[in-house]
């Protein structure tokens, strides 16, 4: 199964990412956990990613694409198969037909894009209050998604979670990302999904969509 989860940010799709992989066996392929990864590291990829990510600007389509290519491959070497979820990608229409050639030339299809929908005005207040545990990388929301009293947790926010930064990465998703909800409409691969509930009746709207997709 090969699934894209498409939507603004802060609609809860790193949260139903979780879930998904785990129900479904899938494996999360997320470009923000990808570009984070490598910013932790010492190297020119690092410091070069690090000035990039906090503008809330998209990155180069070219670097992006490469990032996930090489992904799938090393995902195909651990599992020998394509079980694969996209979290974030793709984000433009010049990385969904990459995408789209990449998935043919390995005889592969996308089977349902997920999109989540929620109004702009509630996802200010959403993305704010997310925080993510510096130990296990388990992304909470002070609001939606607290850490259980006995959980023991390091919490920090990420640079590009402030209202500032979110307004602009919203306004980047209507221009530059939305888009793709045609495009994929187009390819009768949309299901929507309505994001403005609690995390237990999002999950099972997923599942219903989902357990028809039989692979
Ligand atoms: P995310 O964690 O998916 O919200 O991504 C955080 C930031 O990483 C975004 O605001 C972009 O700057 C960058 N980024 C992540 N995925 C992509 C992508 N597919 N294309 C371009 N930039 C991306």
């Amino acid at each position: 199964m090969i699934i894209i989860l498409l939507g603004p940010p802060g609609s809860g799709k790193g949260t139903q990412a979780e879930i998904i992989c785990k129900k479904y066996g899938l494996h999360q392929v997320s470009t923000g956990d990808i570009l984070r990864d490598k910013m932790k590291r010492d190297t020119p990829d690092g410091k070069k990613f690090r000035e990039m990510m906090g503008t809330g600007d998209l990155f180069p389509d070219d670097i992006i694409n490469d990032l996930v290519k090489e992904r799938i491959k090393e995902l195909f070497k651990e599992d020998g198969d394509y079980k694969l979820l996209f979290d974030g990608y793709p984000r433009t229409v010049a990385q969904a037909d990459f995408l789209y050639k990449t998935l043919k030339e390995i005889n592969q299809q996308i089977d349902c894009v997920l999109v989540f929908d929620i109004e702009d005005k509630h996802i200010v207040d959403r993305v704010s209050a997310r925080r993510i545990d510096k130990k296990t990388g388990k992304v909470y929301n002070l609001i939606f998604n607290p850490p259980k009293d006995d959980e023991e947790v390091d919490l920090y926010q990420r640079v590009d979670d402030t209202e500032e930064v979110i307004k602009t990465r919203l306004k980047v998703y209507h221009e530059q990302t939305a888009p793709l909800i045609d495009y994929y409409s187009k390819l009768n691969l949309v299901k929507d999904v309505d994001s403005d509930d609690t995390l237990e009746v999002v999950k099972q709207n997923i599942s219903k969509i989902l357990d028809n997709i039989k692979k």
